[in-house]
């Protein structure tokens, strides 16, 4: 590329931009119909608590989702939700996931009783009441008491006023369902909003844990005691080496999810690594919920 004339990068830059815009108004035409057509699926990453012994015990699942394009191939969240967002179909998207979740949650009701599963929504999701409505008529629908449920939102998309945000994030939460701010020190993360949103779970994000050179984060163990001072359940992401899972429970307990001890999976194996029904302990237990 060093040796192309200015002219010829110019017009290789100019193509490339093209194919990016190109491709993205691509990814939201096709998108329309994806979920008819059934190209959707749903994958689970399983989160885990570690006992003293350093037992892992699976309490939950990250419900994540999956696009496979007959021509695209299989495309990214990373591209396609800015896509969805854009092209209105968020709620679609998150109604559709709620669904998933509730059919797949009754269907695990006697394997795994105690199990939950966190579904991501986009934070324009959350402007209309309409949501809250239809996540509480879904777990209806399948029997699933809101305990069983998790909705993840992401602080770097929060355009709303606080006062806004806070006002519906507490709808979601009085159907019963549990809230967690996922991603969070990624970017320009507010301290005060842990004080001040009605969560129940803070994330901490992959970066806040993960160094270079496959040590944890300085600032992962600070955060972690501050969740748990705010009375907060705590999950560190992106655990990818035995060095990090050390380090992060050596003072601590947080739950824990990440490719070192377990990838996101299709719900067929997700059901295999499941411990039965006889293993789990308290079938009382819900999502992490709050105090306030
Ligand atoms: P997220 O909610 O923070 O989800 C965690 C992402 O990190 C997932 O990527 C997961 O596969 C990946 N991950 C988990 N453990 C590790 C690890 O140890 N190392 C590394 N490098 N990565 C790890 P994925 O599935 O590609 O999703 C990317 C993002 O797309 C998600 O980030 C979430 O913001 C969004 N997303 C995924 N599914 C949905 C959905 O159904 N609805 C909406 N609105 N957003 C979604
Ligand atoms: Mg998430
Ligand atoms: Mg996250
Ligand atoms: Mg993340």
């Amino acid at each position: 590329a060093a040796k192309q004339s200015g002219k010829n990068r110019c017009a290789t830059y100019d193509a490339s931009f093209d194919e990016r815009v190109q491709r993205h108004n691509d990814i939201m035409k096709k998108l329309r119909g994806a979920i008819h057509r059934g190209e959707l699926d749903v994958v689970y990453q399983p989160i885990f608590s570690r006992t003293e012994d350093g037992d892992l015990n699976v309490e939950g699942a990250e419900a994540l989702v999956r696009w496979r394009h007959p021509e695209l191939g299989s495309v990214s969240p990373a591209e396609f939700i800015p896509a969805a967002s854009e092209a209105g179909l968020t709620h679609d998207l998150a109604v559709w996931m709620v669904g998933r979740v509730a059919r797949q949650l009754s269907q695990w009701r006697e394997l795994a009783p105690a199990l939950w599963i966190s579904v991501n929504v986009s934070v324009k999701e959350l402007h209309t009441y309409r949501f809250a409505q239809a996540v509480s008529e879904l777990l209806i629908e399948h029997g699933i008491r809101p305990n069983r449920l998790v909705i993840e939102v992401t602080e770097h998309d929060f355009s709303t006023q606080v006062a806004t945000l806070i006002a519906q994030l507490s709808a979601l939460r009085g159907t019963g369902v549990s809230i967690a701010l996922d991603d969070f020190g990624a970017g320009y993360s507010s301290l005060n909003q842990l004080d001040r949103l009605p969560i129940d779970i803070v994330k901490i994000d992959r970066d806040l844990v993960a160094k270079d050179d496959g040590g944890l984060g300085d600032l992962a163990p600070v955060i972690i005691d501050l969740g748990d001072r705010l009375g907060l359940t705590v999950i560190a992401e992106g655990v990818e080496t035995s060095r990090q899972l050390e380090l992060i429970t050596a003072r601590h307990s947080p739950l824990l999810q990440g490719y070192l001890l377990a990838k996101p999976m299709g719900a067929s194996e997700f059901e295999a690594g499941l411990p039965g029904k006889d293993a789990q302990r308290a079938t009382e237990r819900s999502a992490p919920r709050a105090a306030a």
